[in-house]
């Protein structure tokens, strides 16, 4: 497990919370339009400097009282197996709340982590079907709906969201009808605030969003365009 990047506070990773976010290289994704390439391609993470385990654990240990949670992402925290489950139990046993950040392609290391934790935000890149590929590089259709699954049947505090890029209106009500009912759906405007990997960008108008707002909000107990 290799940590690239720490930020030491932060008020909107966590809702309600004051937390810091551990970054954790490596993905298995190829989304076009990610913009952590220094956290995802492995020549950008070589040359991106890493934070040794032991030291992020003395911040941690440094923050008490001070946080109330960790948000662990990424890049992709899953691949790392059974070691991410060992990195949340210790973040969990010093007294922080946790949160994780996934992409949903790996429901068994998910399922062995969920004890551990006590929040999940999946990302939902494209509607359940052969886009599925397009949008995350990768075939991993199967992995995706038994995710969704598990972190609805969880017991945990959860979100899905969708970065809107190339989607079409209708890919976005394919998404919300197949993860309803649920929890909390976020939809995200993308952010060109640096390169990402395909170096497109990506605008959605005003009057589609609304659209989708009009034809989804009541589909979820909270529902936002973000
Ligand atoms: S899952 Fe996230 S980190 Fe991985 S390639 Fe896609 S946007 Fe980037």
């Amino acid at each position: 497990m290799r940590i690239g990047g720490l930020q030491k506070v932060t008020l909107i990773d966590y809702p309600g919370r004051v937390a810091c976010t551990v970054f954790l290289s490596g993905c298995n994704f190829r989304c076009p339009f990610c913009y952590s390439s220094e956290l995802v391609l492995p020549e950008e993470i070589k040359k991106h400097p890493s934070i040794k385990i032991k030291d992020f654990f003395r911040f941690l240990s440094e923050k008490k009282g001070l946080l109330d949670a960790c948000v662990v992402c990424g890049g992709e925290p899953t691949i790392n197996g059974e070691e991410l489950i060992t990195f949340c139990k210790r973040i969990k046993e010093m007294g922080f709340l946790i949160k994780l950040d996934t992409n949903g392609s790996n429901p068994d290391i998910l399922n062995k982590v969920i004890p551990f934790i006590d929040y999940i935000a999946m990302d939902i890149k494209a509607p359940l079907n052969d886009k599925y590929k397009d949008f995350s590089g990768i075939d991993c259709l199967e992995e995706i709906k038994e995710s969704i699954e598990l972190i609805k049947r969880s017991g945990l505090d959860y979100e899905f969201r969708t970065t809107i890029t190339s989607h079409s209106i209708d890919d976005i009500l394919e998404i919300a009808n197949y993860i309803a009912p649920a929890k909390k759906y976020f939809l995200q405007r993308f952010v060109d605030e640096k390169e990402n990997i395909s170096g497109e960008s990506y605008f959605v108008k005003e009057e589609d969003l609304k659209v989708i707002e009009e034809n989804i909000k009541n589909l979820f107990e909270i529902f936002k365009i973000r």
